[in-house]
C-alpha cells in the first residue's frame, strides 16, 4: 500500500521537474492510471489517494473490477485493441472515453449502438506514430481522413490524438514520435473541422512520460511505475491478430 503511495508521490515529482522544464503548469497534465492486470484492491488504493482518472485495455477487466470499483468516484477510459464484438459489453460500464479509436468500422459500430442507447462518447484517434507493423493506430498520413469521416458520427466526440511512443532507449527517437503527434494535431485544429476538438494530446507512459509532457501531452498513462511490473508482456495487449 505505501509503495502505491510513494510511487504516486514520485510521478507527481517527475510530473513536476519535466514542467519546469518545459515551462508548462503541472494541471495541464492528466495522469491516468493505466490499471490493465491490477486487482481492485489496488486501484483502490490510488483512487482514494485522490487519482480519479483510470483505465483498461481488455473488457474483461473492466467488467472484473466493476462491482469493487463503483462506489469510489473515478472516471474510466479505455485504451486497449476494442473489438467490434465487445462494444455492447463495454457501453454497459460507464467508459466515458475510448482512446484507441482506430478504424472505420469500429467507428461505425459504435456509432450505431450510441445511437440506439440514445448515448454519447468521447474519443481519441489513436496514432501509430512509431510506423511499427505491431502497433495499431491509424498511420500518420490517414489521420485527418479518418477524423473527417468520424467526425460525421454525432454519437462521438473527438477530443484529441493518442499514441504509443516508440520502445527505444533513445529519447530522440521517442520524441519524433511525440512530435509528429503534435504536429498532426495542429494541422487538424489548423482545419477548423465541425465537431472536431483536438485538445487532448494523450501521450508519454512510465519510461517516456518527461518527454512526452516536453511534447505537449495533456494525458500521460502511467502503470508500471505505480503498479509495479505486470506479469504479462505487453505484446499480450498490444499485438493481437487485428480484426
Ligand atoms: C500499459 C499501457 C500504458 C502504461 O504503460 P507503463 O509502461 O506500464 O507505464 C500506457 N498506455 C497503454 C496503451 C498501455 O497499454
Amino acid at each position: 500500500m505505501d509503495e502505491i503511495i510513494s510511487n504516486l508521490n514520485q510521478i507527481n515529482k517527475r510530473i513536476k521537474n519535466a514542467c519546469k522544464k518545459a515551462g508548462r503548469k503541472p494541471d495541464e497534465i492528466k495522469l491516468l492510471l493505466a490499471t490493465k492486470t491490477v486487482p481492485a484492491e489496488r486501484i483502490t488504493i490510488a483512487l482514494q489517494a485522490g487519482h480519479t482518472l483510470i483505465a483498461e485495455n481488455k473488457v474483461q477487466e473492466i467488467k472484473e473490477k466493476y462491482e469493487a470499483l463503483k462506489e469510489i468516484p473515478h472516471t474510466q477510459h479505455f485504451i486497449g485493441h476494442l473489438q467490434t464484438n465487445k462494444i455492447k459489453e463495454i457501453l454497459k460500464y460507464n467508459v466515458s472515453c475510448i482512446q484507441s479509436l482506430d478504424r472505420l468500422e469500429l467507428a461505425e459500430k459504435l456509432h450505431q449502438r450510441l445511437k440506439t442507447e440514445n448515448k454519447t462518447l468521447e474519443v481519441l484517434i489513436q496514432v501509430n506514430t512509431s510506423n511499427e507493423e505491431s502497433k495499431f493506430g491509424v498511420s500518420p498520413d490517414e489521420v485527418i481522413t479518418f477524423v473527417k469521416q468520424v467526425a460525421q458520427f454525432e454519437t462521438l466526440n473527438i477530443k484529441g490524438l493518442m499514441t504509443i511512443g516508440l520502445f527505444s532507449a533513445e529519447t530522440e527517437k521517442v520524441r519524433k514520435c511525440f512530435q509528429l503527434l503534435q504536429a498532426i494535431q495542429q494541422q487538424v485544429i489548423a482545419l477548423k473541422l465541425p465537431r472536431v476538438q483536438m485538445q487532448e494530446l494523450s501521450m508519454g507512459m512510465s519510461g517516456d512520460l518527461e518527454t512526452a509532457i516536453e511534447e505537449g501531452a495533456t494525458i500521460i498513462r502511467v502503470g508500471t511505475a505505480i503498479f509495479g511490473r505486470r506479469i504479462y508482456p505487453d505484446s499480450y495487449y498490444w499485438n493481437e491478430a487485428k480484426n
